[in-house]
C-alpha cells in the first residue's frame, strides 16, 4: 500500500493474462482499479466492465461506469487489450489485417482519447500502452500484429509531444513471449524456438511486465514520456 491518495486505474482486457495482473499490482498499491473484458469476466473482487474496444460507444459506456463507480474520472490508463490472427502474408485476408489493427492500435486511439478528457481537466495522467518486441523487430507470419503495435509507438510518441504540458505522460511497454493464454495457443514447439532466441531463456511471468507498467504510473517515472520500454529478456537487444 503507498502512501499517496487511491488512483483510479482503468485496464483493458483485464480479465486474465498480462491485464489481470496488472490489475492486482495497482490493487496491491491500494488503487482504485476497473478492468475492462470482451468475453471473460474478472476475477471476484474486480470491477469489470464488460466493453468491447473496437466499439467507441462501449468505450465511452465503461469510462461511464467507472466514473459512476470510484466517483472521478482514470488518472491512469492501461491499454492493454489485444489479439493476434497470425498467417503468412499471401494468406492473410484483409479482414485478418484491419481486425486486428481495430483491436490493437485504434482501439488504443478509443481509450485515450476518452481517458484525455478527464486527465487534461486534472493536468494530471499517465498512459501505458502495450506493445509487443514483435512491433520493433518484425516476425514472420504477424505483419498484421507486428504493424499494430508498432503503430502504438508513434501514437504515444506524438500524444507525449500534444499532452506533456499538462504533465500527462505517454509511454509504451513492448514485452516479449509472456506466459499468457496468448503464447500457449502457441504450442510447445513454436515457444521452444522462442525461449530459444532470448538470451535469458525464459518467458516472462504477467507479473515481471506488470511490475514495469506499474513503475511507469508511479511518482519515480514523472520524467518518463515517450518511452519504449522493452521487458524482453534481452529479445530485442534494446529496440
Ligand atoms: P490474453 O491472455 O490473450 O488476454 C487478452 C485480453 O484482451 C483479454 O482480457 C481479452 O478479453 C482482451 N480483449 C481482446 N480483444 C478485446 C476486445 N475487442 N475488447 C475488449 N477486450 C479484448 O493476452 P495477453 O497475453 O495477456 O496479452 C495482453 C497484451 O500484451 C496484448 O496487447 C498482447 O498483444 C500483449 N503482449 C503479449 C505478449 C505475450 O507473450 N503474451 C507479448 C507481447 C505483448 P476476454 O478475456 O474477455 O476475451
Amino acid at each position: 500500500m503507498s502512501d499517496a491518495a487511491p488512483r483510479v486505474v482503468l485496464v483493458t482486457g483485464g480479465s486474465r493474462g498480462i491485464g489481470l495482473a496488472v490489475a492486482r499490482r495497482f490493487q496491491d498499491l491500494g488503487d482504485h482499479v476497473a478492468v475492462t473484458y470482451n468475453s471473460s469476466p474478472p476475477p471476484d473482487g474486480i470491477f469489470g466492465v464488460r466493453c468491447d474496444v473496437t466499439d467507441m460507444a462501449q468505450v465511452d459506456a465503461a469510462f461511464a461506469a467507472v466514473e459512476a463507480e470510484f466517483g472521478s474520472a482514470v488518472e491512469v490508463l492501461v491499454s492493454n487489450a489485444g489479439i493476434t490472427r497470425d498467417g503468412l502474408l499471401l494468406r492473410m485476408g484483409e479482414d485478418d489485417f484491419t481486425s486486428v489493427i481495430d483491436a490493437n492500435l485504434t482501439a488504443a486511439f478509443r481509450v485515450t482519447k476518452r481517458a484525455a478528457q478527464g486527465m487534461l481537466r486534472a493536468r494530471r495522467g499517465r498512459v501505458i500502452l502495450v506493445s509487443s518486441v514483435v512491433g520493433l523487430l518484425g516476425a514472420g507470419g504477424q505483419a498484421n500484429y507486428a504493424a499494430s503495435k508498432a503503430g502504438l509507438v508513434g501514437f504515444a510518441r506524438s500524444l507525449a509531444r500534444e499532452l506533456g504540458s499538462r504533465s500527462i505522460t505517454v509511454n509504451v511497454v513492448a514485452p516479449g513471449p509472456v506466459e499468457t493464454d496468448m503464447t500457449a495457443a502457441l504450442g510447445d514447439k513454436r515457444i521452444g524456438e522462442i525461449i530459444n532466441a532470448v538470451p535469458l531463456g525464459r518467458m516472462a511471468t504477467a507479473d515481471e511486465i506488470a511490475g514495469v507498467i506499474a513503475f511507469l504510473a508511479s511518482a519515480d517515472a514523472a520524467y518518463i514520456t515517450g518511452a519504449v520500454i522493452p521487458v524482453d529478456g534481452g529479445l530485442g537487444m534494446g529496440h
